[in-house]
Order: structure tokens, then sequence, then C-alpha cells
């Protein structure tokens, strides 16, 4: 399986629209040394299972225009797409603004969960999406139950505890409204999980058995935001545990079985953005890679 990373900033990417913070400040003076992100999105391909996306973030259309291998094809037709389905991890909305972007009459096949597929469908947006038969197709997926792709690929669903997000109106956890991604192809694992709320025995374990991590980066340390604003919450009260301390991600996986330990969904206040940064010399140090945009695992 061909694994590729189209974006890895948290959402509202990097630098953010409306933030003036340093690390945003030299990202857009200094683009070379600290890069702008695109907003979280991955794919996966193979040669017999065709292309998937996970999730369809807000960028979704400059990261199809940059990926050659997302475009249309001209022998193909006017209008086609090589995207063989989307898989949903949580109704986000820097998850799911992206189908939104992809309307224009093309049929898409999503694999959400059943609350998911609920949420979505309870805004009148989506409509735009279901104006002709046959248009937008669902297949139900299932937390912990694994599903066969055409070809080679099986992906199970990842559960993660977590609850729909604000625009839903609904509080409490459900183990539908968050998952990861568990890749399996040609005896290869691969783990995606852009939101970790918890590094529980159950995570570890399918982390422990995979070849390649791809894992929650959005923030350094858990005061991250606080520190700036008051306000604002802290990292594991809004669902990300942070890299760093003695129950961050770096400490809880310093002996994971993983051969490669990727962090993605890095935020616009995380200070491994720099490369010149202590936090960034200790996530190397760690044995860990900090993801870019355009990166490719085989
Ligand atoms: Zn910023």
């Amino acid at each position: 399986v061909n694994f590729k990373l189209l974006g890895t900033a948290a959402g509202g990417g990097f630098p953010q629209w409306n933030c003036a913070c340093s690390l945003c400040d030299l990202s857009r003076k200094l683009p070379e040394l600290v890069r702008p992100r695109l907003q979280q999105q991955a794919l996966f391909s193979s040669a017999a299972a065709g292309l998937f996306l996970i999730n369809a973030s807000p960028d979704i259309r400059f990261q199809i225009e940059a990926n050659p291998e997302l475009h249309p094809r001209s022998h193909q037709g006017k209008r086609n797409t090589p995207i063989q389905g989307i898989i949903l991890t949580s109704a986000d909305l820097d998850q799911v603004l992206g189908l939104l972007l992809l309307r224009e009459f093309q049929p898409l096949t999503v694999y959400a969960t059943n609350l998911v597929r609920q949420t979505l469908e309870a805004n009148t947006f989506l409509r735009m999406l279901e104006r002709v038969p046959n248009q937008l197709s669902w297949v139900e997926i299932h937390p912990g139950k694994p599903f066969a792709l055409a070809g080679n690929i099986t992906c199970t669903p990842i559960p993660l505890p977590g609850s729909l997000p604000y625009y839903a109106g609904v509080r409490g956890a459900s183990d539908q409204a968050s998952l990861g991604v568990l890749l399996e192809a040609d005896g290869v694992r691969l783990a995606y999980t852009p939101a970790v709320p918890e590094v529980s025995p159950a995570l570890r374990s399918i982390y422990d058995s995979c070849d390649a991590i791809m894992v929650d980066g959005t923030f350094w340390s858990d005061t991250e935001l606080n520190r700036t604003d008051p306000a604002t919450p802290l990292a594991r009260s809004i669902g990300h545990v942070p890299m760093s301390g003695e129950d961050g991600t770096i400490a809880l996986l310093a002996n994971v079985g993983a051969r490669q330990k990727i962090f993605i969904h890095i935020n616009n206040t995380n200070p491994v953005l720099d490369p010149r940064s202590d936090e960034y010399k200790f996530v190397i140090d760690a044995g860990w890679r900090i993801g870019q945009d355009g990166w490719q695992l085989n």
C-alpha cells in the first residue's frame, strides 16, 4: 500500500489566517525554514484497490491540484476522479468540510459510522451531495470491525473515546464519534490517528503491532493554548494528548514496537514547527519525525 500525507496541520492550517503568533509570523516571513502546512489530509492507494482519501479537509482542492495522482484522467471522459472512496474518522468540520467542495455532481462513496452519517445528514448543506440519485453512496463502518477494500487492503476503524463536534448540539461520548484507521496490506500495518485523546492499552497494542504509526502531534504541552490566552482549554480537555511530559505521547510510546513514528496534525502553536527549536530536537532525538505535506510512505 502506498500512503501519502497531503496536509499535516491541525484545524486552521499553518499559518492560521487570523494568527500573528511568532510561529505563524515566521512561516509567512521564512517559509523555507518554518514551512507552511495545509490542514490534515491523507490518501492511500494500491494498484488493485485504487485510491482512497482519509477524510476531506477544507484544503482538499489545493491538495488535489498539488498531487497529480488525484487529477481526473483526460482519457476517461470530461468528468471523473480517481478517488474510489473517502473514509471519515469523525464529523469534525476539519475532516468533512472538503466533502462540500467535492460536489459538481460527482458520485462519491463515503465510509462512516452511522452516527457520523446522521450528524452530517442533519445539516442542509449536505443536500448538495444528494441532488441526484447515486451521487453520494454511504458504506457503514463499525469501530473495531475490519473491512476489506478492493484488492488486498484491510481497513479497521480504531475506536477512540470522543464526542461529536460542537455544531451537532449533543453532548456525551460515543464510540462512533472519533476513530483512527488501521491499514493492512501485504503484511505491512500502518496506524493513522490524527486525534488521540488517551493512549489506552488497546491503542498501545495496535501501535505495537504496526510498522508505521502516525500519531496526534497537535500540541507540545497541555497548557500550550492556555499560556497565551487563559480563556482557552487544556490540550487534554479537547481530546489531544500532548507530546511532552511524563504522560505525553513521546514518553508513553518510548518503547513502542513500530519502526516509524511520525507526528501529524500539528497545531500552529506547537514549537516543533520551528526546526531550530529545542522541542524539535527533542522529538527527533526521541526517534520521532514531524510529518511534512507531500510525504510518502511505502
Ligand atoms: Zn499562530
